[in-house]
């Protein structure tokens, strides 16, 4: 393992480790078939059991700084996320529970920028958050890869830059905001990403980051391998690991709040606000009422844990994932 992202360090010690993380692939395989209603289509299980992150490998915990990072025995699959394919049929019945989860996003993020406000999104995916920034009073455009779910955002009439962020060479200080929603953990030098995202911000702006939270998942492990835990609680754990895309930790990198700051502060940002945040949605071909209702459940269990089970050392309550704004100071 090089040295850590955030902090330089080179100590780490095994979070969870590869037969671990094998027992929950297979946790997760069984939990999306008991949910599927007929077999899945191959194109279908993109984002629900395949995913780019499936060799053999432990995942680290940064001694110093407490990041958690995915060490993969044998690099990944000669595959790149932009030759992904995609069901149309799939995306279409998705799209609007992605709308949905964007909507619900309205508080805090709509009032951080006036409308007319200028932003991009980097990993806009199917698109879902350039209609609901548009709804917002935001000209929204995206970057991404992706070739199949760039081309389904552009049919539906949004500015996709099928690209790498660093080869979009957007002005200095064009946007006045910028969302990661999707992939910030599955960059491995995330470094140079915010480099271009200060660069292309104006002054003041916003960026928003949102990645698995690696303490929540540090400590759905400890607890599940605690015997005094009783077995219901750890069923809970599991459920939810599942309906929020931690079984396996099919990510490189799993931050927290102040792993976050540490990390994106020294390229010219301040850190704003943070919050405990969920899986957008569970990536389901098709959604049975038993489900959507456990999902609702299992959610509604999380948040009456944070803030009472689930906090963190220094203080604020954790979630299966974490959300952070920063404002881009005047020093970059
Ligand atoms: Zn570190």
């Amino acid at each position: 393992m090089p040295a850590c992202p955030v902090c330089a360090g080179t100590a780490f010690r095994v979070l969870a480790n590869a037969r671990r993380l094998q027992e929950e692939c297979r946790t997760r395989e069984l939990f999306v078939a008991h949910r599927l209603t007929r077999p899945p289509q191959p194109d279908e299980s993109k984002d629900l059991t395949e995913f780019f992150h499936t060799e053999g490998a432990d995942v680290l915990a940064c001694e110093t700084c407490g990041l958690l990072a995915r060490n993969e025995h044998e690099p990944p699959p000669a595959q790149e996320y932009s030759e992904d394919e995609y069901d149309p049929a799939v995306m279409e019945h998705q799209y609007p529970r992605y709308l949905e989860a964007f909507r619900k996003k309205e508080n805090p993020y709509r009032n951080l920028l006036p409308r007319g406000s200028r932003v991009l999104e980097i990993g806009s995916h199917y698109g879902a958050f350039l209609q609901v920034a548009g709804e917002w009073g935001w000209k929204a455009e995206g970057v991404d890869p992706g070739k199949d779910t760039s081309r389904f955002a552009q049919s539906k009439g949004f500015t996709v830059h099928v690209a790498a962020l660093e080869d979009c060479s957007f002005p200095a200080e064009h946007f006045d905001g910028v969302f990661i929603w999707n992939c910030f953990e599955q960059i491995e030098d995330p470094r140079p990403t915010l480099v271009v995202c200060r660069g292309v911000l104006k002054r003041n702006g916003l960026l928003a980051v949102r990645t698995p939270d690696g303490q929540f998942y540090a400590l759905c492990e400890r607890l599940l391998s605690d015997a005094e835990v009783r077995p219901e609680a750890k069923d809970f754990l599991l459920r939810a690991m599942g309906y929020n895309n931690l079984l396996g930790f099919p990510y490189l990198y799993g931050h927290s709040r102040a792993t976050l700051r540490r990390l994106i502060q020294p390229y010219g940002f301040e850190m704003q606000g943070t919050l405990s945040s969920e899986l957008l949605t569970f990536p389901l071909p098709e959604n049975p009422h038993w489900v959507d209702r456990e999902e609702r459940e299992i959610s509604a269990g999380l948040r009456l844990l944070e803030n009472s089970v689930l906090i963190d050392q220094s203080g604020p309550s954790i979630g299966p994932w974490v959300e952070a704004w920063f404002r881009a100071t005047a020093a970059s």
